[in-house]
């Protein structure tokens, strides 16, 4: 397809994913229709040209097809379903991709009222946190008909490196869920090894390279070690501003709980991370970086 024959993307939602993510399409020449509730979200495409509308029932009136990047399950039945959402005027034939991380149960919901408009809706959680979203180094996790597979492919694979086909809609959630509790698990693993090595008077950037060649090893200490000082260009280098939200955190972990009880599996330390995580936000971190914990365990002296 040449540039001048793509037809403008839809893209609600432009957060610290949604920002870098719509960047992506448009270095790849896709017009977009922006929508966010919260306006300043929306300035720096305008300024570059791109078309920002006041709802997501106007993005639905001019593309017809939309991604939506969300924080919550509530945010994207707002998003779809609410007042002056998609479906009041989504186009037939049209196809939303929902990439925030949400309940698979909500994905199966929209899917049938998407679908009752004649439309078609995938879900599409991504893996990779911000840098990822930026060098468009996405997984993308998909879930729903697998013939409108290739059509969604071909937007997703302009912010991700990798699309994977998981099945029915919902499924796509489901693997991220899974996914994200690990990491969450993984994350207070590796925060409490640092700060025991560090209590232990090993200095922090000789512990993270020796972890990083031994059996410890994993994405929380070779790529987003949440120790300032041991790596540059992520959350613990700039006071865990940005990445992504200890509050974010906790909702997926909620997600995590939630499908544990509807499926009976045990699932004792996500239980575990997921108290963490609440509890953090209940003590001031719920705007930082979920690597934060390893600050939230240097603080809590009481232990
Ligand atoms: P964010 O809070 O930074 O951004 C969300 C954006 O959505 C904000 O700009 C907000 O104003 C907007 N918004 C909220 N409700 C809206 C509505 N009803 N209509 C239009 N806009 C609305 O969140 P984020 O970090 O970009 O995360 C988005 C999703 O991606 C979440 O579900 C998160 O769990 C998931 N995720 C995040 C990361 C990460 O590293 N940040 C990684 C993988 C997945």
């Amino acid at each position: 397809m040449s540039m001048a024959s793509k037809t403008p993307v839809g893209f609600i939602g432009l957060g610290n994913m949604g920002n870098p993510m719509a960047k992506n399409l448009m270095k790849h020449g896709y017009p977009l229709i922006i929508y966010d509730v919260f306006p300043d979200a929306c300035k720096e495409f305008q300024d570059a040209g791109e078309q920002v509308v006041s709802c997501p029932a106007d993005v639905a009136e001019k593309a017809d097809r939309i991604i939506t990047m969300l924080p919550t399950s509530i945010n994207a039945i707002e998003a779809y379903s609410g007042a002056n959402g998609i479906l009041k005027k989504v186009k037939k034939g049209s196809l939303l991709i929902d990439s925030s991380t949400i309940d698979p149960a909500v994905s199966k919901e929209l899917a049938k009222e998407v679908e009752k408009m004649g439309a078609v809706f995938m879900d599409a959680p991504v893996s990779g946190g911000v840098g990822a979203a930026r060098s468009r180094n996405l997984t993308f996790m998909v879930g729903g008909v697998e013939d409108e597979f290739a059509a969604a492919q071909e937007l997703l694979g302009c912010m991700g490196s990798n699309v994977v086909y998981c099945g029915a809609v919902g499924t796509g959630q489901a693997a991220k869920i899974c996914n994200n509790m690990l990491l969450a698990i993984s994350m207070i693993g590796t925060a409490e090894a640092m700060n025991l090595g560090i209590r232990l008077g090993l200095d922090p950037k000789l512990l993270a390279k020796i972890l990083n060649m031994s059996s410890g090893r994993c994405w929380s200490s070779d790529t987003y070690n949440p120790v300032p000082g041991v790596m540059d260009g992520v959350p613990s280098a700039n006071n865990y501003q940005g990445g992504f939200g200890a509050t974010l955190m906790a909702k997926d972990l909620g997600l995590a709980q939630d499908s544990a009880t509807n499926t009976k599996s045990p699932i004792l330390l996500g239980s575990l991370a997921h108290q963490i995580y609440r509890m953090m936000c209940a003590k001031g971190y719920s705007k930082k970086d979920f690597s934060s914990v390893f600050q939230f365990l240097r603080e809590e002296e009481t232990f």
